[in-house]
């Protein structure tokens, strides 16, 4: 039997790369001849508590080996991986689980406690509990599964490879979508989506076998798990992971370990650049730095190029393994703002409303076609029919996402469709009003969003969170637009709020800020 999917690459480096490291942690470092073993032992493990081929595995913790363990015996086994956040609220997991139709979940200790909150209603088989970090028992009720420990399950199982048949086209991963326009879809990833993707970052990163990454995202997330981590254990590669972002220890382990590659968001790269150790730090290993989420302002990466670093962009989503576009970072200043160019084996076009491809320059819908795109959501037919098209060229995934190539081929973003406001006829993409209230010093965060007007049809409105110890009014908010922005962008009203409703990925939930200030 062939195992064509992630489940082989791990094994085939146990050969390949023999005695090298492949994860370094707080429980120390595995060579890939070791975690070969350990992937063999949970595989026959999981196999032992019923897991056949297409089972789902749910995941629910920080980064940890034991994160990368469950993926690849899960592959071995031709089952399913479901990685959770573990900023998910116990519904939310609940959710997860039985969407999914889990039969086992493997739980850090510490997240005991939303681990069994969570089953209560999925038909959950097993629980299995990784002890890192500080336990915190669960208070059980009758009928809570039993939890059993991770490492003396791991001791007993056979280090006997186990067979299984799997193929390229079949489901790798359940991954759920963020929620920021509605309920969290199951994206069903393959191994051959992964496998591209991972293609696709090798070919335009440069990823070699000499890479250090650390992993500073939690792998939960899509960019961290696929952009990250997945391309440098398929070259052989070394992978540090951290199971929190502390910008000091980061500095720190930078020069500790001659890292050579990072991938985060814009705040995790303004915060080292802030830290106090920055200065000192030797930097000097660091080769590919790589961002994504949203544009990154021009001085943090003024405060990179001072140190001879520059920082490249992606633009992606979970559909998509995740990445569509990319931002070389010897282009991250010619070309900044953008998201860059598709990526190497993906093809990305920019449509208008009749489906007719726009020319450079002008705003249409993003479309994405290539090995790294999934072609369904788990168990949603109308949500699967709604977001692809086929074409006599293929199928493309419609991404909800409006933007517009420049002359280049690079892609500039403007916002999600669903977020849009029209008024008069004129099209407000609030992000770019956002960005322009961000501007004060006083807003902690803003959001823009439409509200029916009966001259305009829609006009925008900004909900702000104003920072502590500031102050800040409607007058002073529109005033600073003025100018600015074309008059039929600035908002008519502004909102001020405590806090905004925002997913467990951090974004703002736009729907509820509808419902409770879009009358
Ligand atoms: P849901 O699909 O459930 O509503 P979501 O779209 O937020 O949630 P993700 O797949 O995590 O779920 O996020 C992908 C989205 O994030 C993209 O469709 C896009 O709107 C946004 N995004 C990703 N990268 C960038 C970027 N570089 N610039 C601007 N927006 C980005
Ligand atoms: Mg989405």
């Amino acid at each position: 039997m062939i195992n064509r999917g992630l489940g082989d690459w791990i094994h085939r480096r146990r050969f390949t790369s023999r005695g090298r490291t492949a994860v370094i942690s707080s429980s120390g470092e595995l060579t890939y001849d070791q975690l070969d073993e350990r992937i063999n032992r949970l595989a026959n493990a999981l196999a032992e508590r019923g897991v056949r081929p297409g089972d789902r595995v749910a995941y629910l913790g920080e980064n940890h080996p034991s994160f990368l363990e469950t993926l690849f015996a899960a592959g071995t086994l031709g089952a399913v991986f479901v990685p959770l956040n573990t900023r998910l609220a116990p519904p939310e997991v609940g959710f997860a689980l039985q969407d999914s139709g889990a039969a086992v979940l493997i739980a850090s200790a510490p997240l005991e406690q939303l681990a069994v909150s969570g089953s209560r209603g999925a038909d959950v088989g097993h629980l299995l509990l990784v002890q890192d970090g500080t336990p915190h028992p669960a208070e059980r009720r009758e009928g809570d599964l039993d939890a059993e420990d991770y490492e003396q399950v791991l001791t007993a199982g056979s280090t006997q490879r186990p067979e299984a048949e799997v193929q390229l086209e079949d489901l790798a991963l359940i991954l759920y979508t963020s929620g920021t326009t509605g309920n969290p879809k199951g994206a069903m990833l393959s191994h051959g989506n992964l496998t591209w993707n991972s293609f696709n970052v090798l070919v335009d990163f440069d990823i070699t076998s000499d890479e250090v990454a650390l992993m500073i995202a939690p792998m939960f997330h899509v960019a961290s798990l696929s952009m990250g981590a997945l391309p440098v254990l398929l070259k052989g590669g070394t992978l540090i992971l951290e199971p929190r972002f502390e910008p000091g220890r980061v500095l720190e382990l930078v020069e500790r370990h001659r890292v050579t590659e990072m991938s985060g968001v814009p705040t995790t790269y303004q915060m080292l650049a802030e830290h106090p150790a920055w200065d000192d730090a030797d930097l000097s290993s660091l080769r590919t730095l790589t961002c994504g989420g949203s544009a990154l302002p021009l001085r943090i990466l003024e405060a990179y190029e001072e140190r001879g670093l520059s920082i490249g962009m992606g633009y992606g989503m979970t559909e998509t393994s995740p990445g569509a576009t990319v931002l070389p970072a010897r282009y991250s200043r010619e070309k900044q703002g953008s998201a860059g160019l598709q990526h190497f084996h993906t093809q990305v076009r920019v449509v208008d409303p009749m489906g007719q491809v726009c020319p450079a320059g002008e705003v249409g819908e993003i479309q994405v076609q290539g090995p790294n795109v999934i072609r369904s959501y788990w168990q949603r037919p109308e949500a699967t029919e709604q977001s692809f098209v086929q074409e006599p060229d293929g199928t493309w995934l419609k991404t909800g996402d409006m933007g517009y190539f420049d002359d280049d081929g690079a892609l500039f973003i403007s916002d999600r469709l669903k977020d849009m406001i029209i008024s008069g006829g004129e099209n407000i993409y609030p992000a770019q009003v956002e960005q322009a209230i961000a501007q004060l010093d006083a807003v902690a965060a803003v959001a823009v969003i439409g509200v029916p007007d009966e001259k305009w049809g829609e006009v925008g409105r900004a909900v702000v969170v104003v920072r502590e110890g500031h102050e800040l009014t409607e007058e002073q908010v529109l005033s600073h637009l003025d100018g600015t922005l074309a008059r039929y962008k600035i908002p008519k009203s502004v909102v001020f709020v405590d806090e905004m409703p925002r997913t467990a990925s951090g974004k703002i939930r736009k729907p509820d800020l509808r419902k409770a200030y879009g009358g």
